[in-house]
């Protein structure tokens, strides 16, 4: 009997007691590879002896001080660091322990930028329905997870959907990259024209989906005409990055590539690789200034923020990936990762799509290639391919999205940016067998 409140009571779960490099170990001595970072945090892999070092390090000088009475040296470098990578003018970041912390404080801070500029009457949030942006309350109410909102409807405040960019389901036949993001911008223009721009404080979307939908990437131009949008009507843009950001996708935000910069921009997962707890937001300077012209305050904030230990962890992850040139190793190794599963299961009857930016990579399972109708969730085959991968020795990580209702089956695979060419090929003929092995 465990006193521990697991997340799945139900579900019997090994213990993890050594780990190293891509692969963690359980108490029998069993080998998993760790082809999904966890949920795509664990980017360096395991044992990282640079960032235990920083971490041992910090912890000798100044474990923790609270926010409200210093900073530490540790905090300052990583914002430079980030915000000197950042797109744009993203040049505030506000450390927090996660993120779903991270998009509660995005949320807050549009919502009370408006109100210090004079325009308190804008107060809307439109999403997408395909997206994840967290469990919290706020973040929960702007997500489309339809499974995760249910029973927390009542408690969630009132947010606008409008639909996902969904190449595989959504684009027309015939229709290109362009006229498909186009329609979306139109979609998304009129939903701010129905609820009056004067009220519409934001638009919040995943820069690639990730936790509702096995990976989606935009198309060309998408984020582009959504930026355009976003302008013509004084609506900020936030990107979630917390899962697609750090490195993920080959670029550090992974925006980047769409060639455009959000007015306020999250990010967790990757960002201390599991090494600690951390997440952030960076904003830019035109929201930052109007706060510190304004009211001098923005009334947000947890105990752990700026926590200086999970600052030391995540600068030393961030320096050793630029250091190791590892980004590169990300763009490569992922083009090798979707090429070899296409070449494995790109004619299998139940795989619908393989997709991804980076070393970010979705497999979506379908019931017929044709209609591609989803499979029956009654079977939950993500769930089972899961627990299969795992008698493998291999992790990678399931989804059941949600697509017209019905809630559909992917898997996300996320492998560390440390693999080598062999360890992807190792990766691929562990997920082809789990998969041909139960359909
Ligand atoms: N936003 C995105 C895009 C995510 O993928 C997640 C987690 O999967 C979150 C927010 C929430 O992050 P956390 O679980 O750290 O609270």
């Amino acid at each position: 009997m465990t006193h521990v409140f697991h997340r799945n009571p139900r579900q019997t779960l090994e213990f993890a007691v050594r780990s190293e490099g891509i692969r963690l170990f359980d108490r029998q001595g069993r080998g998993y590879i760790d082809a999904s970072g966890g949920a795509a945090v664990s980017c360096l892999g395991h044992g990282h002896p640079d960032v235990i070092a920083a971490v041992k390090k910090q912890l000798d000088e100044v474990a923790y001080a609270h926010s409200s009475f210093f900073t530490t040296q540790v905090c300052e470098d990583l914002a430079d660091f980030l915000a000197q990578r950042a797109p744009g003018d993203l040049n505030h970041v506000y450390f927090v322990s996660g993120g779903s912390e991270a998009v509660e404080a995005a949320l807050k801070l549009a919502r009370q930028y408006f109100v210090e500029i004079g325009q308190p009457s804008r107060r809307h949030f439109i999403a997408r329905r395909q997206s994840y942006h967290g469990n919290t309350l706020g973040a929960l109410a702007i997500g489309g997870n339809a499974w995760r909102r249910e029973p927390f409807l009542p408690l969630l405040v009132e947010a606008h959907h409008v639909s996902p960019c969904y190449a595989y389901r959504d684009q027309q036949p015939g229709e290109t990259d362009e006229q498909y993001a186009q329609r979306l911008a139109d979609e998304l223009e009129a939903k701010i024209l129905e609820l009056g721009p004067q009220n519409v404080a934001a638009f919040v979307a995943e820069t690639v989906v990730g936790a509702t939908a096995g990976v989606l990437p935009p198309v060309r131009t998408y984020f582009q005409r959504i930026r355009e949008v976003c302008d013509r009507h004084g609506v900020l843009l936030i990107l979630d990055e917390v899962m697609s950001g750090m490195g993920r996708t080959g670029r550090l935000f992974a925006c980047e590539e769409d060639g455009i910069a959000p007015d306020i921009v999250t990010i967790a997962k990757g960002l201390g690789a599991g090494y600690q707890p951390i997440g952030a937001m960076l904003a830019s300077s035109r929201i930052y200034d109007a706060i510190v012209q304004g009211s001098g305050f923005f009334q947000h904030g947890h105990t752990y923020m700026g926590h200086a230990t999970a600052c030391a962890a995540a600068l030393a992850v961030q320096q050793v990936i630029e250091r190791d040139d590892l980004l590169q190793n990300v763009l490569n190794r992922g083009e090798q990762l979707r090429a070899a599963l296409r070449r494995e299961l790109g004619e299998h009857p139940n795989v619908g799509d393989i997709r991804g930016r980076g070393l970010f990579v979705g497999v979506e399972f379908v019931a017929d290639r044709a209609d591609k109708r989803a499979l029956d969730p009654k079977l939950r085959t993500h769930a089972v391919l899961k627990k299969r991968a795992m008698e493998n020795g291999l992790m990678m990580y399931p989804m059941g999205g949600t697509i017209d209702g019905v809630r559909g089956d992917h898997v996300l695979l996320a492998p560390p940016f440390i693999c080598t060419a062999d360890d992807i090929e190792e990766i691929v003929a562990r997920f082809t067998e789990t998969v041909r092995g139960l359909l």
